[in-house]
């Protein structure tokens, strides 16, 4: 009984596995398709200032939508396959030329400049392709490099420490900025902090999240400021979505946020109308340094 309930157990692990495996393959096809077919597009999200609403910034996130069904389909579910299979290097190039493009275009219309962020994965990690990838951009859509910044998450920079930083000080070199993305949930060592020359930290979602009511969260995010402005960065809480946390943070001295509550991510179009006005409605920033 005992082996034949092994190897029941075994084949049914196998068809989990393989199934798997054939997911992964087909959305690995298919993102190959998408991409020589550039089924992607560009969602940007505000960065904003209190008390006045203002944007300071945008985030660029990549969306697919699918030729066959139609359907946008949020980095979370094809980012992961893109960096197994090194299709995210191709990709990342893609949004960020995008981006600047994009950009680039905005400011010539007259729309008030601010900066674009992208996110660069390390997963694939090619800083020699990555510098020559930035410079060619650049110069392509006639962008000034204060106008881009690169995000890289903690954890995969860590990953990366000596080279890393490296790549960091020749990015800083052409100009470009460097922001910290999802700090605090990294598990790195603060040194690098002291030894990296960054612009801006981002602090995760996660500990936003707890604000204004949980302790420890507060006490973590009061730390992070506090560091982030001796060491003489930018600070930039994410996935603020209530006018409680808006608050709290500004409490606590960071007062540049991104998060649902300000804006989500929409198309390049709807993103102009929001530029065009230069801040978030009057409402939103007023509402949030108002309510507790
Ligand atoms: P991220 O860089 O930390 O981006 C922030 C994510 O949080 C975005 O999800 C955004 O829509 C979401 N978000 C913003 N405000 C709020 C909020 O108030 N509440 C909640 N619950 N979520 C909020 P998205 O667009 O699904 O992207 C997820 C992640 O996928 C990004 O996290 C980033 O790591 C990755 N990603 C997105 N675009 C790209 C890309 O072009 N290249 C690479 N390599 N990664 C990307
Ligand atoms: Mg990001
Ligand atoms: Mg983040
Ligand atoms: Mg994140």
């Amino acid at each position: 009984h005992a082996k034949e309930a092994g190897r029941g157990r075994y084949s049914y692990f196998t068809g989990i596995m393989s199934e798997r495996a054939d997911q992964r393959m087909r959305t690995e096809h298919d993102l190959r398709f998408a991409l020589a077919n550039e089924d992607f597009f560009l969602a940007y999200q505000p960065k904003v200032r209190l008390p006045e609403g203002r944007i300071t910034g945008m985030e660029a996130l990549v969306r697919w939508r699918r030729s066959d069904t139609g359907e946008v389909v949020p980095p979370g579910e094809f980012i992961p396959v893109a960096e197994e299979t090194g299709l995210i290097v191709a990709l990342d190039e893609w949004v960020m030329h995008e981006a600047c493009r994009q950009n680039r275009a905005w400011q010539d219309a007259g729309l008030p400049q601010v900066p674009v962020s992208v996110n660069v994965s390390l997963a694939r990690f090619d800083p020699e392709r990555l510098i020559a990838h930035v410079r060619k951009t650049l110069a392509d859509t006639g962008m000034a490099p204060q106008w881009l910044e690169i995000e890289f998450t903690e954890s995969q920079m860590f990953t990366h420490l000596e080279r890393a930083q490296e790549l960091i000080a020749q990015l800083k070199a052409l100009g470009v900025q460097v922001a910290v993305d999802d700090f605090g949930t990294g598990y790195s060592s603060l040194a690098y902090l002291v030894r990296y020359k960054f612009d801006a930290l981002k602090i995760d979602r996660s500990f936003v999240q707890g604000l204004p009511d949980d302790p420890k969260h507060s006490a973590i995010v009061q730390a992070i400021v506090g560091m982030a402005r001796a060491l003489d960065y930018r600070v930039i809480a994410e996935g603020v979505e209530t006018c409680a946390q808006a608050d709290a943070l500004q409490r606590h001295g960071c007062h540049e946020m991104q998060g649902f509550l300000h804006g989500r991510p929409v198309a390049a179009a709807e993103f102009a109308a929001l530029l065009q006005r230069g801040s978030v409605a009057a409402t939103t920033a007023a509402r949030s340094s108002r309510e507790a």
